[in-house]
């Protein structure tokens, strides 16, 4: 196909034909957009920007692309930074808000001699300049490839995104198999963006996922950890959770959680445990509230931890050591495949910790527990696990009247555990 075919195949629609109005775009985006296209570049807004304005939706962000270079649209603004070594994009900063600007690019060219992963899981050779016929086809889906254009604020398709649009279809451009060989993380963006939209995924862009699902080992435990960002924050995590199981790509993930969910004693309980992890999760996102990634985190791998300790124990080792050490190794296998932060673990290791001394209900000990920086996190925590785990509701039960109680309830309440046991010995 030549450019020129491409050209000609681009679907033209018309301002009066779709819904997008200016007013609906951040005021610095069009600023943006509007300085570029008056220094004679042509200048779009594309990607999710694009998709979801379509939709109805509000844009999580604004990307502009341009056939300016990037140091071109540096002069251009004076709040404007160069980012990226390997390719540059220039940050336009404002005060509350940074917009991206790339110039075209041409696809990445496949060849089976060339290693298409750097070490840091990042494509190589998507970095020529090209044009806007050009930078199409090397974007992920036809709904990721519509280019509004500031000048006479029609939409440009070269891929019947609209189409797909309007059908609630999820479809990758070009052959399946290469585009997501080239980038296996498009499986997990797949995923995230048809549970976010409540799409389905086309069936031959889902055709390959189980085949290449163990791509996702070669991509950087970086890129990994990114992405699970957004694939649980998303606000649809229970929905994203069952759905990268359906393609088996959170084993790739998630492998101990994974294998925590194939044992034949637990595994109803797990599976309901990370349910309601993901169910509250998405309720607190769409009340507004903050989740503590960590906190997410440590659920996830709350019962892999367990299951370690429980091995540890049985060869002799006491409750802490054992919790301690089954830690260590599941955390250790976890950051090879996503990259945890250190400051993230920590908050986990205090959840896991605190689980044990919930049990220890004597002397000062839960007056000092009500002093710890993650209490309330593992207090929730704890009542997670009561939900699913009826021995501990007890348990849950004495800490919310502790926590809520006055002295005098807290005073009743230790002596009572005091006295069960004396009772017990
Ligand atoms: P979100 O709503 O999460 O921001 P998005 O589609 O805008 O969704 P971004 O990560 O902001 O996602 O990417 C912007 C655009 O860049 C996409 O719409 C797509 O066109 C392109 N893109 C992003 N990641 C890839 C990828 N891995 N392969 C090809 N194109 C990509
Ligand atoms: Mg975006």
């Amino acid at each position: 196909m030549t450019t020129e075919d491409v050209v000609c195949s681009a679907k033209i629609i018309k301002r009066k034909q779709h819904r997008i109005s200016r007013q609906q775009i951040s005021p610095n985006a069009l600023k943006v957009l509007y300085r570029l296209s008056k220094n004679g570049y042509s200048a779009y807004l594309v990607g999710g920007g694009v998709r979801d304005l379509l939709l109805g939706l509000e844009p999580k962000d604004f990307d502009i692309v341009t056939d300016a270079k990037p140091e071109q649209v540096k002069k251009l603004f004076k709040n404007a930074l160069l980012i990226g070594k390997r390719f540059r994009i220039v940050h336009v900063r404002f005060r509350h808000e940074v917009i991206e600007v790339a110039t075209f690019r041409q696809a990445a060219i496949i060849d089976s001699t060339q290693q298409m992963e750097s070490a840091h899981g990042m494509l190589l050779r998507d970095n020529v300049y090209g044009s806007i016929d050009e930078d199409v086809w090397r974007r992920d889906f036809t709904i990721n490839a519509l280019y509004y254009n500031i000048k006479d604020f029609s939409i440009v398709d070269y891929t019947d995104g609209v189409d797909d649009l309007d059908h609630g279809v999820l479809r990758i451009i070009g052959d399946p198999q290469e585009r997501l060989v080239e980038d296996p993380v498009r499986m997990l963006r797949a995923v995230r963006l048809a549970c976010k939209l409540g799409f389905v995924i086309d069936e031959a862009t889902a055709a390959p996922f189980k085949e290449l699902a163990s791509l996702l080992t070669h991509v950087s435990s970086a890129r990994l950890f990114d992405e699970s960002l957004k694939l649980f924050l998303s606000g649809n995590s229970a929905d994203v959770f069952a759905t990268l199981r359906q393609y088996q790509l959170f084993q790739q993930m998630y492998p101990l959680t994974e294998e925590s969910l194939l044992d034949v004693k637990r595994n109803h309980v797990i599976d309901l445990f990370l349910l309601r992890l993901f169910t509250h999760t998405d309720e607190r996102i769409a009340l507004g509230k903050t989740v503590n990634p960590a906190y997410l985190f440590a659920g996830l791998l709350w019962y892999p931890i367990l299951l370690k300790q429980y091995h540890y124990k049985s060869t002799g080792m006491r409750e802490v050591p054992a919790l301690d050490a089954a830690i260590k190794e599941v955390t250790s296998i976890q950051q090879k495949c996503t990259a945890i932060p250190r400051r993230f673990i920590n908050t986990m290791r205090d959840i896991w910790f605190m689980q044990l001394q919930f049990e220890k209900r004597f002397g000062r000990r839960p007056y000092k527990l009500l002093t710890q920086l993650k209490f309330r996190a593992a207090y929730d925590f704890l009542l997670l696990r009561a939900e699913v785990e009826p021995t501990l509701q007890p348990l849950a039960q004495w800490w919310t009247e502790f926590y809520h109680g006055n002295e005098k309830i807290r005073k009743m309440l230790l002596a009572d555990v005091n006295k069960k046991r004396t009772q017990k010995k």
